[in-house]
């Protein structure tokens, strides 16, 4: 298999070469791109694996760019991890809104960067390199898919079916950030206004039946659910 692809669409140069010179010390194939305006064509003929946007362009907002490259059909299975120096949760909950994967604030170390970017093609890889497993671990998780039993730790634990389910959508997209309306779509298969709170509701008792493994669900306030192992 050849290296993976990363573009990253970043207008300041002096991070774009730090990002560039991290992901080639990874084994990343990288292309740099400086501008958003011309970005879909080229991005389309690089055909990356992810793609990491600067949410601050000179010539065209990040989020917009989000926004074409989840509405067009060729590009819009591809990650994104947002770059961002607004910190705001406002900032965050219209990325995801938008489809977008994960964020990180900068200025972000270079190890967390490769981190979450490994988090979410190894995610990508399990997903699609084989037919659903039945059983999946993750640290000392593991969940027997057709059994609908788990174990932390080696001890079975008992699971609601939406707490089970729950579990699956976190284990099954490891790194990925999970807005609350995601998750009521994904596990409850539907979403409406008012619902924010039976999500919180349910990850806490999930949380509490996790007990050691209970801060692989971390909280991202303002926005959701990240399930990591740590
Ligand atoms: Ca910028």
């Amino acid at each position: 298999m050849g290296r993976q692809r990363i573009c990253v669409i970043e207008d300041e140069e002096d991070i774009a070469e730090l990002i560039r010179f991290t992901l080639e010390q990874a084994r990343f194939e990288t292309l740099i791109l400086h501008n958003g305006l011309q970005a879909l064509e080229k991005i389309k003929a690089f055909k990356p694996d992810l793609i990491l946007l600067d949410l601050m362009l000179p010539d065209a907002d990040g989020l917009d760019i989000c926004k074409s490259l989840k509405k067009d059909t060729q590009l819009s299975s591809i990650p994104v991890i947002m770059l961002t120096a607004k910190g705001t949760e406002m900032d965050r909950i219209v990325g995801f809104e938008l489809g977008a994967d994960d964020y990180i604030v900068k200025p972000f170390s270079t190890r967390e960067l490769v981190l979450r970017i490994k988090a979410i093609l190894s995610r990508l890889s399990a997903t699609f390199d084989t037919s659903p497993p039945d059983v999946i671990r993750q640290g000392i998780i593991l969940m027997d898919v057709s059994r609908h039993k788990v174990q932390v730790d080696g001890k079975d634990i008992e699971l609601t079916a939406t707490e089970f389910n729950l579990l699956h959508e976190f284990m099954t997209n490891i790194g990925r950030v999970r807005t609350r309306d995601v998750l009521l779509d994904r596990v409850w298969g539907y979403s409406f206004d008012g619902y924010a709170r039976t999500v919180d509701t349910h990850i806490r008792r999930l949380r509490q039946k996790l007990g050691p493994a209970m801060d692989y669900i971390e909280t991202i306030r303002g926005v959701g659910y990240r399930f990591n192992v740590a």
